[in-house]
């Protein structure tokens, strides 16, 4: 492997190049005519424009990869990165895809044959159905899971494709309006059901395979602090857990990766409640929220994806990992008061500093925030010796960060390290709904 071509904007093509730079590797950056101002791309050996608005173009994204002498392809997370036809075109070519095998994402892309795999694999999915295939079966289905009950799209992703379902009256109308939904954003209407785990904890693992039938874990990360279903902030390790039952956990998902015989870097999430872990998906990628573990670890997870890509074993320091302190991610998103997102341009803008701080982004000053893709412009990650030294970091830094010229949530998280749910832990999926959005 010696050039690369990343097909991913934004932060995490920055974040992507900085590792391939210090692993030797030359980079190809892609950019859209919307995106002809990433400020980065002056840093790549290579830029190829790949159409007006979309990163979604296969074809075109290959063809750029054979026309700069790429010898690899890194997705990054979002766009294709979940795309097993993307994976197996790419292979099919005769590149390297830097992730799993497109069996793999095949697998777990399809949600309701993931959580098949889960509990034939030793991991406890949520009590619920395989994929729906007649709306007559609701009623016996919603009879077995209970209410309230969660109707999933199998292709979904990202919060999306998810409802609750309260009672039975509204089950048929509700599927039948879900399942167009995911037929219009996913291209794939099937659904399944979960029994709705309320007041759940958002617990996740990383892990890594060398696709050979081993594997690590790298500790868990939290991250409950979502709003519709999308995270906002996260930790590392996940905190105010039992030591027993973590390893336990641990231990249980290095057996499903080893099982799967599963390749590269990858996150496993679950929900907590009464105890009990409950596989929900499988992240088969680089996670936004990897840095929290980076920091947590000392472990550079991009540079470990191009080291499994190349063919090298897992480097030893991977099997006796050990976690020091604490950390935290905020995602700082270009939106307003309403989360509605405000993209333009930013005026000035001043990012915070000091120990245990990181920043990833892609943005600075006089850079206008294009109106079509993700509306995260940062994520700002502390480090501390332990929770509240990461939160009092966090705290100076959200102070430090100035954005002038468009809106971001700085507040946003400024309240959240504020409430005493998060500060004494006992934070939960429906915390932020509860006790932040409807404060603002
Ligand atoms: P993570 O699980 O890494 O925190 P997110 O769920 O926030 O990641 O998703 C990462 C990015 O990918 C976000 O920009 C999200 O909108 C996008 N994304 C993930 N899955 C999908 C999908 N199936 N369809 C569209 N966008 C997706
Ligand atoms: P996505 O692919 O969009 O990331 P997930 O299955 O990971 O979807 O679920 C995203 C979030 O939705 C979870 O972190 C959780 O907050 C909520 N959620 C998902 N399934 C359930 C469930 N069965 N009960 C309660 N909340 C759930
Ligand atoms: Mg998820």
């Amino acid at each position: 492997m010696q050039r690369v071509l990343i097909a991913n904007r934004g932060e995490i093509a920055l974040r992507i190049m900085r590792a391939c730079h210090a692993a030797g590797l030359e980079v190809v950056c892609v950019y859209t005519r919307a995106d002809s101002e990433l400020p980065y791309l002056h840093l790549a050996d290579d830029t190829v424009c790949v159409g007006a608005t979309s990163y979604l173009d296969i074809a075109n994204l290959i063809m750029a990869a054979k026309a700069t002498g790429c010898d690899a392809i890194h997705p990054g997370y979002g766009f294709l990165s979940e795309n097993p036809e993307f994976a197996t075109a790419v292979e099919a070519q005769g590149l390297v895809f830097i992730g799993p095998t497109p069996a793999s994402i095949r697998d777990m892309a399809d949600k309701a044959r993931a959580r098949q795999i889960a509990s034939d694999n030793g991991l406890t999915p949520v009590p619920g159905s395989v994929i729906i295939q007649d709306p007559r079966q609701l009623t016996q289905l919603a009879a077995q899971i209970g209410f309230p009950l969660m109707l999933k799209a199998s292709a979904g992703g990202g919060g999306r494709g998810i409802r609750v379902v309260s009672s039975g009256e509204s089950l048929q109308s509700e599927y039948l309006e879900a399942t167009a939904e995911a037929d219009a954003a996913f291209g794939d209407g099937a659904m399944y059901a979960e029994k709705f785990i309320e007041r759940a904890r958002h617990i996740e693992v990383q892990v890594v395979g060398d696709g050979e039938g081993g594997g690590v874990h790298l500790g868990t990360r939290e991250c409950s602090v979502q709003r519709r279903q999308q995270k906002v902030l996260e930790e590392a390790p996940a905190p105010f857990l039992d030591q027993t039952a973590t390893e336990k956990l641990l231990a249980a998902v290095v057996g499903f990766v080893k099982a799967t015989r599963y390749r590269g870097a990858g996150t496993v999430e679950f929900l907590f409640a009464d105890n009990a872990f409950y596989f929900i998906e499988m992240n088969t990628r680089l996670q936004v929220e990897h840095p929290v573990t980076e920091m947590v670890t000392g472990v550079d997870l991009v540079a470990v994806q191009l080291g499994v890509a190349a063919g090298s074993a897992l480097p030893p320091e991977l099997h006796n990992v050990e976690i020091r302190g604490h950390a935290l991610e905020c995602r700082i998103n270009a939106e307003d008061e309403q989360f509605s997102p405000s993209p333009g341009l930013i005026e000035s803008l001043s990012l915070p500093g000091g120990p245990g701080i990181r920043i990833d982004t892609h943005v600075k000053a006089g850079y206008l925030v294009p109106y079509f893709y993700d509306s995260m412009i940062a994520k700002l990650i502390a480090h501390g010796s332990d929770r509240p030294a990461a939160i009092a970091r966090m705290s100076g830094a959200l102070d430090e960060l100035h954005v002038s010229g468009i809106a971001t949530n700085r507040n946003v998280h400024r309240r959240i390290l504020e409430a005493d749910e998060f500060l004494v832990g006992s934070v939960d999926t429906g915390f932020f709904e509860r006790s932040i959005a409807g404060q603002l």
